[in-house]
């Protein structure tokens, strides 16, 4: 029986997992190509902090080898972003020209980080952190400068700040709001993590209003300065302050989206033909920015995808952890609690996603035992 054509946009963690669990499902149903924009086969997003702390190796974080693709048959578009879908031909085209037709269609584009939109934000040093690149450009900023600011006391934030301050940098997280994570946790948490944090080298300038990065005499940015005139030297800037999801490619295809790809209950799209999957999707007006639910999504897609269509996806409770250790130290594990996130735009743009947010729950600090309430 010749086999229908299968072709993912995204090779990250969603798009991937589906292609996995589709594979356990129904091998030879498909033939399976897959872009992916970044020059790198699946990796693990969540790792990427344990790399940036130095305890771990990008060679470490690899889900899926060049091997593993060969050895599935899956095509691999590595380093190619596609840049038009054709539903009438269906057919997908690559920056580069590179096409594949389809029988059905996945997007799994995942999210693109929000940049403020500030004088000299395209700086060269500025960035976000998002991926192995960014990664890559911190651990080398790291080497040869002193001063990082990470704008975002959220997750992510957090995570970059303690590794870039465990690869020697003076590190300032600047936050908007009054207290850290606000969005998980209630003030006295809050506290108690910004303490321990401090108690690493990490400072804090809470309740600032970035208002310019500042160029220097090399051309790369210099310094940051804050709406009540403040001024703090910065070498390194990084951007953690929301995502959006990544609806350009779905957006140009005429594929409706409202703050994320509108999926139904079995990840269909508005187009039968054309499936979504992970961070680009909004699920019941829900977009997740979490592993879990994703890899949830991935298994109903799946089953839909083999023609078993009984899968239903119907939403997820999600809880995290952040990744934070000294070297050769006792790691600082901090619940955030659990809840199902909500899209919540924050107040500067209407699109962007802060961070998934979650019904509060009592945290615990494990790394001093006490108990946080
Ligand atoms: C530093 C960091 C730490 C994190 N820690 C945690 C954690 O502790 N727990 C947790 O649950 N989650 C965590 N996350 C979030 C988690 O990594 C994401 O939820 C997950 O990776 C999203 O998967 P995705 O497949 O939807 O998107 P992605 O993994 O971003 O994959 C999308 C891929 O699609 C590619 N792409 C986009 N457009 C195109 C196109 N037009 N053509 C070709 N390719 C395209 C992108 O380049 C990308 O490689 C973390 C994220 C980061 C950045």
């Amino acid at each position: 029986m010749k086999k229908q054509k299968l072709v993912v946009v995204g090779n990250g963690m969603a798009g991937i997992r589906a292609v996995e669990e589709l594979l356990k499902l129904a091998p030879d149903l498909y033939d399976i190509a897959v872009f992916g924009a970044e020059p790198h086969p699946n990796y693990n997003r969540i790792l990427l902090s344990p790399v940036l702390a130095g305890e771990m190796t990008i060679q470490d974080i690899i889900l899926n080898p060049l091997g593993w693709y060969s050895d599935n048959g899956v095509r691999l578009h590595v380093g190619k972003t596609v840049t038009k879908i054709d539903r009438t031909a269906r057919k997908v085209i690559a920056a580069d020209g590179t096409e594949e037709d389809y029988d059905r269609l996945l997007l799994a584009t995942g999210s693109t980080p929000f940049m403020l939109p500030v004088p000299g934000n395209d700086l060269p040093g500025v960035i976000s952190y998002r991926d192995i690149k960014d990664t890559d450009e911190m651990i080398a900023t790291a080497a040869t400068h002193k001063h990082a600011a990470v704008i975002g006391g959220g997750l992510l934030g957090l995570e970059a700040a303690n590794g870039l301050k465990l690869r020697g940098m003076d590190v300032t997280v600047v936050h908007l709001m009054p207290w850290l994570m606000e969005r998980q946790l209630d003030r006295a948490a809050a506290d108690m993590l910004k303490t321990s944090l401090e108690a690493r080298g990490l400072k804090f300038l809470l309740e600032k209003q970035t208002e310019a990065l500042i160029r220097g005499e090399s051309g790369r940015v210099a310094a940051l300065r804050f709406k009540d005139g403040l001024e703090i030297p910065a070498d390194l800037v990084v951007m953690a302050a929301g995502i959006r999801p990544n609806t350009a490619l779905a957006e140009s295809a005429r594929i409706y989206c409202n703050r994320g790809i509108v999926v139904n209950d079995t990840m269909q799209t508005y187009d039968p033909r054309i499936y979504a999957v992970g961070e680009c999707v909004a699920h019941r007006g829900i977009a997740y920015g979490l592993v879990a639910p994703l890899f949830e999504q991935a298994k109903v897609c799946a089953n839909h995808l083999a023609n078993f269509g009984i899968a239903r996806y119907t939403g997820s409770v999600t809880s995290t952890k952040l990744k934070v250790r000294r070297h050769g130290r006792r790691r600082l594990v901090f619940p955030v609690g659990q809840g199902r996130p909500e899209h919540s735009p924050d107040s500067r743009s209407p699109d962007v996603r802060p961070e998934p947010r979650r019904r509060r729950r009592p945290c615990r600090c494990v790394e001093s035992g006490h108990h946080v309430r």
